[in-house]
């Protein structure tokens, strides 16, 4: 079954087309357009037969994500570079949509009662639903015979219960606007904890994990027998974590006590928390880990304040989840940082010694991209796994399509 995955931002469009059956999942074709809106627009694209390095780039006219889905259609179609002949054969189009509320907890073929309640959920996920929902609308015109289906990445945190994700706030003001946590990253935490079960050659359905996805954003979850069971992102994604420009978890006093002494409006907070935070704030440097940890290197006392804030915070999150499974089997790190940042890793993971987790320095610094990073018997084992969020998004399309036929037929 071909499948394309399309992940649509404010201004730009990302796609993926797969190959999938049981056994396989190739990747034919992927790119991205940026700058959708302006004047000039990119679209960068790879099919599986370039080099490992090369890379097709063009520059485009895409006012909308529709325009720039059709500049992906033609190239698609082109004789040089395309994959497709005359028709593009696509049997199924999964797109990523942030926001589900309470209504999804799984993927969901789109119909117009679907598109509702995305466009409900625009409120509460200002900056993700509507590029979400311009993507559905863009791909249903252009491919307009193709089934079309939504993957929520709240869907997988669904399966919490009340005591998790109810606030401590009059309960009527969850009745009345939907206030609680919800979670986010859900696709991402469901791939590594089901990939972190087939490495250990374990019944997914019996296992105690922790997923940790340390990227740009940064969440943490509790997975028990297949479900999340506690997650730190929130009612949006400022909650839980230090992260690259967001606070994570305070007082919430803290916000009304900066409004008043800064003179502050609703916009120049939310920009404060949401983009002036977390490893940059506090850095004073960079959201980025990278720039941080050189700096910290060269005795920048406030960079290494961010890498000490930033990687204690984890390890409390871990401990707490430990805690709220009644133990833990193992602990996994996906996400640019989580994947990639040998030592972020070993300061999270020292302090948990008690818990069972013994660190294999050499396989932590070793080069593999998979791999188990505590030693043999350490009672808590530790793996990092790329994740692969548009694979995920692409099977549960395929799940919905087969299952939808196998109803209708
Ligand atoms: P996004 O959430 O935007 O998808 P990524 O998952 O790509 O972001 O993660 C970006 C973060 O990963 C940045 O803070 C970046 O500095 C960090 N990162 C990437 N490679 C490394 C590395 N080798 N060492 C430390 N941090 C890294």
């Amino acid at each position: 079954m071909k499948i394309m995955v399309i992940n649509c931002g404010s201004s730009s469009l990302k796609f993926q087309i797969f190959d999938l059956d049981d056994k396989k999942s190739n990747v034919l074709a992927k790119g991205m357009v940026e700058e959708i809106g302006k004047e000039k627009s990119k679209l960068h694209y790879k099919n599986d037969k370039m080099k490992k390095d090369e890379e097709y780039i063009k520059d485009i006219t895409a006012k909308d994500h529709t325009e720039a889905l059709e500049n992906v259609a033609t190239l698609l179609l082109d004789s040089k570079v395309g994959i497709f002949k005359d028709k593009i054969q696509v049997d199924a189009v999964g797109h990523r949509v942030v926001h589900g509320g309470e209504k999804f907890s799984k993927s969901a073929l789109i119909t117009k009662g679907v598109k509702e309640v995305i466009q409900e959920c625009f409120d509460i996920a200002p900056l993700h639903n509507p590029p979400n929902y311009q993507g559905i609308i863009a791909a249903e015109k252009i491919f307009p015979n193709v089934p079309q289906v939504a993957v929520f990445d709240t869907a997988f945190h669904q399966t919490m219960q009340k005591e998790a994700y109810i606030y401590g706030l009059p309960y009527e003001l969850y009745e009345r606007y939907h206030i609680r946590k919800y979670g986010f990253h859900g696709t991402s935490h469901e791939y590594v904890s089901q990939r972190a079960a087939e490495i250990l050659k374990k019944d997914y359905k019996k296992l105690k994990l922790i997923t940790c996805h340390l990227g740009n954003g940064c969440s943490i979850t509790a997975v028990k027998n297949g479900q999340s069971v506690d997650t730190s992102m929130g009612f949006t994604p400022l909650e839980g974590l230090v992260m690259g420009t967001r606070t994570g978890d305070m007082d919430p006093y803290v916000v009304l006590y900066i409004m008043e002494k800064e003179h502050l409006g609703i916009k120049e907070m939310n920009d404060l928390l949401n983009k002036k935070s977390g490893l940059k704030g506090i850095s004073g440097i960079s959201n980025d880990m990278r720039e941080i940890m050189e700096a910290a290197a060269n005795g920048n006392t406030r960079a290494q304040y961010a890498i000490d804030i930033f990687t204690y915070r984890i390890t409390k999150y871990i401990g707490a989840y430990a805690a709220a499974m009644g133990g833990v089997d193992a602990i996994i790190f996906t996400g640019g940082i989580g994947e990639n940042a040998v030592s972020i890793r070993q300061q999270v993971l020292e302090p948990l010694a008690f818990l069972g987790v013994k660190i294999d320095k050499k396989s932590n610094e070793s080069k593999e991209k998979e791999k188990i990073i505590t030693k043999i018997g350490s009672k808590v084992k530790v793996l990092v796994i790329p994740t692969n969020e548009e694979l995920m998004i692409a099977r549960k399309t395929k799940w919905v399509v087969e299952e939808s036929n196998h109803i209708y037929r």
